[in-house]
């Protein structure tokens, strides 16, 4: 067990990141941000940040050296250079990382478990693409494996024609059938150092271009019959990897059950209702988790809930949204709003 007044490092920093500080200062505990960017939104409230490159090799190591345990809030962190943390244990375990890290790798993992993801292929040049898309068919989306993100990276396709006036990198691609869901929904678990799994009820999620904009709990009476299923390989992910923290993946709600969408080796956006809407939340069981302490209740601490996130330049009237007692207001003190940036949220509780 790691005790409270110990130093977390916490690899990456945005708002996932100040979310876990803000949880690990409740334990007691203290952080160290180590994030390549100078204007570090969880730096903001750790008490100490080292701004390196994610290949510096010496920072990594002096601010491994003053970490009890190092965890990450952003899955495209390089798992090479993490090999000099060591002995420092990283946790969830960089092989999550290298699974999470490439859409391909990812799926084929999760349908060796028995997971169903939409058909898939892997897109290396304008051969397979269309060999891909005669294969699967159209609709589809076409993916970077690596580094994509709310919707980056990503290529609707009506029919082959259209590829030929897409401007694709020249990465690796993956192309997926295009699924017709009803809708779509995350499993957050969080596995103990004993094997202890805990499980958030599921959200319903709703995105737009990409980004997610809402998540709702409880789901509907339909999506709900899917979420046993959709636990299960969520528990079988969580032990092939012997993963410990918080671990979230993402599901369509088709006709025959679950479609796996991705998998994310950390806290997710859609668990950010947990704040208020669980007796514990993903933020303070993945501390507990990586710690070594026992883990708390994730029950529903209301009778639902709704988290919409605050997304690009929008005005949002403060006061008004913390008029409702209902609400409350997350800002994640980003200085400049881009649009589909993430800005904050706002949870409302049904009691
Ligand atoms: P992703 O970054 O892969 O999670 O994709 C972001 C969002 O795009 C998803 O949450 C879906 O709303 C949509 N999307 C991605 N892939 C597919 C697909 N194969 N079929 C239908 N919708 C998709």
């Amino acid at each position: 067990m790691i005790p409270p007044g110990e130093t977390i490092g916490i690899l990456g920093g945005g708002q996932l990141g100040r979310m876990i500080a803000m949880a690990a200062a409740q334990l007691g505990y203290r952080c160290h941000i180590y994030a390549p960017e100078a204007d570090s939104i969880a730096a903001e409230v750790s008490a100490q940040f080292t701004c390196a490159d994610w290949d510096d090799r010496e920072a990594m190591a002096s601010f491994a050296a003053d970490c009890a345990v190092v965890t990450y809030e952003f899955e495209n962190v390089p798992v090479v250079p993490l090999r000099s943390i060591a002995p420092v244990p990283v946790l969830p375990h960089p092989r999550a990382l290298e699974t999470a890290q490439d859409r391909l790798a990812e799926k084929l993992f999760v349908s060796g478990l028995g997971g169903t993801p939409a058909p898939f292929a892997s897109v290396d040049s304008d051969a397979d693409i269309t060999a891909a898309i005669q294969q699967i068919g159209a609709p589809g989306v076409l993916k970077t494996r690596r580094d994509g993100y709310d919707g980056k990276g990503q290529w609707r396709i009506g029919s082959l024609e259209e590829v030929s006036s897409l401007d694709l990198p020249s990465t690796p691609l993956i192309y997926e059938q295009f699924v017709t869901f009803f809708g779509e929904f995350s499993v957050i678990l969080c596995r103990g150092q004993d094997g202890d799994i805990r499980y958030w009820d599921s959200a319903e999620n709703v995105h737009e271009h990409g980004i997610l904009s809402r998540s709702t709990v409880p789901a509907s009476a339909a999506l709900r019959e899917q979420v046993p299923a959709a636990r299960e390989l969520a528990a079988k992910v969580a032990e092939a990897l012997d993963y410990i923290g918080v671990l979230t993946l993402e599901f369509f709600a088709a006709e025959h059950g679950p479609v796996f969408n991705e998998m994310a080796p950390r806290v997710h956006n859609s668990g950010h209702w947990t704040i208020e809407g669980a007796l514990t939340s993903q933020f303070e069981n993945h501390i507990r988790a990586i710690c070594g302490l026992p883990l708390g209740d994730a029950a529903l601490a209301a009778e639902g809930v709704v988290m919409e996130n605050l997304i690009g330049d929008d005005a949002h009237d403060w006061a008004t949204i913390l008029a409702d007692p209902a609400n409350h207001l997350h800002l994640y003190g980003k200085a400049a709003a881009r649009p589909g940036r993430k800005m904050g949220h706002v949870t409302r509780l049904v009691l």
